[in-house]
């Protein structure tokens, strides 16, 4: 089942089409992706990159 995620950082998932609303998330406002998977990984859409801020 269809659903949109935010690739902004916050790993928001939405079952409805809408913008990121996640303060300080890079794509706060922004149009979320949608995404088809069905074992939850988002195609990877999620994976960390290496921040060394953190
Ligand atoms: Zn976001
Ligand atoms: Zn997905």
């Amino acid at each position: 089942m269809p659903h949109y995620i935010c690739t902004g950082g916050c790993k928001g998932v939405s079952d409805t089409l809408g913008v990121c609303k996640t303060k300080d998330c890079e794509h706060e406002g922004h149009q979320l992706e949608e995404c088809d998977c069905k074992d939850g990984e988002h195609y990877g859409a999620f994976e960390e990159e290496p921040d060394e801020e953190e």
